[in-house]
């Protein structure tokens, strides 16, 4: 089946620094490491990497096409990927030696999708395929009303955070992922949330999924991190791209923690994205 996902395609500028800035404090920054990032990117290419068929929905400026290419050579197709008078959106990711991160976006042509693009990037989607999203583009209601029209699952990062986001897609979610601190401001503004199925994740504490009552819960894989940034969206494309295999709950969490792992243990966002073999041969 396919994976359609939209999202944000950033230029990712991580800096190396001492600890990561206070109020009012100028840093020098130790090193710099430049690549493609986003959520939607990001999430693409651990998908892609984790075996399935993945088209990615979103747009970049008139100084995006470098990024376009680097999607292709994930193995993504950007057939769906446009370019816009606007900027490609990007982010300035500060690091600090114990892989903490603080992270400043700027959307640019993320934040301008298009209705009609999107309705004809989802044009042969069906029951099976899933639509992937997060909160780094517009259009996602949309997206999300069309998926379900077409019998797809429709899986949410709600990340960045944010109520009304959540809001205008929770009723056509199959599948809502959200780490500790997302889970935390939803349960405070909304209760326990009814509906799709949740997972959510703890960094180093591992993953819960609840569904039906239940749950199931995946121990994180101890390894020394070395930069987080990107952890979460690694966890979800290997989960989707798990699922999409076959994978029942427990093996695509079992999956996905390890390709997260592995993440965590390399510097950078997609650069650092594990593929199946690598997984594979992590968890033999
Ligand atoms: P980020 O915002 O940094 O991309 P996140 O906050 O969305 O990440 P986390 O909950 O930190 O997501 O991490 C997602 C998953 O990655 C965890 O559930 C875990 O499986 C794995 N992971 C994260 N940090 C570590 C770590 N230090 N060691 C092992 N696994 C980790």
């Amino acid at each position: 089946m396919t994976v359609y996902c939209l999202g944000s395609i950033n230029a990712d500028n991580v800096y190396s620094v001492p600890h990561l800035p206070a109020p009012g404090e100028t840093l020098a920054a130790t090193g710099l490491f430049r690549g493609l990032g986003g959520k939607g990117a990001n999430q693409s290419v651990a998908a892609a990497l984790g075996g399935a068929r993945v088209v990615h929905i979103g747009a970049v400026g008139p100084d995006g096409r470098w990024a376009v290419d680097r999607l292709a050579e994930f193995g993504v197709d950007t057939a769906h990927v446009v370019q816009s008078d606007h900027p490609t959106g990007h982010a300035i990711i500060n690091v600090a030696p114990d892989g903490e991160n603080a992270i400043v976006i700027f959307p640019g042509a993320n934040a301008r999708q298009d209705g009609v693009r999107i309705e004809a990037a989802l044009a042969d989607a069906g029951p099976g395929d899933t639509l992937l999203m997060q909160n780094e583009t517009s259009h996602q209601a949309e997206a999300a009303a069309l998926a379900v029209g077409r019998g797809m699952h429709v899986v949410y990062s709600a990340a960045p955070f944010d109520l009304v986001a959540l809001g205008a897609v929770l009723p056509r979610l199959s599948l809502l992922v959200l780490n500790a601190v997302e889970a935390a401001q939803m349960r405070s503004a909304l209760g326990e949330v009814t509906g799709p199925e949740v997972i959510v994740t703890d960094g180093a504490n591992g993953a819960t999924w609840y569904f039906d009552g239940q749950c199931i819960a995946a121990p994180a894989f101890p390894v020394k991190p070395m930069d987080t940034t990107g952890a979460g969206d690694c966890f979800i494309g290997s989960l989707v791209a798990a699922l999409d295999l076959g994978k029942d709950r427990t093996g695509a969490l079992r999956y996905a923690t390890a390709a997260a792992a592995i993440q965590v243990t390399r510097p950078g966002t997609t650069d650092a994205m594990p593929t199946l073999a690598e997984v594979r041969a992590f968890l033999t």
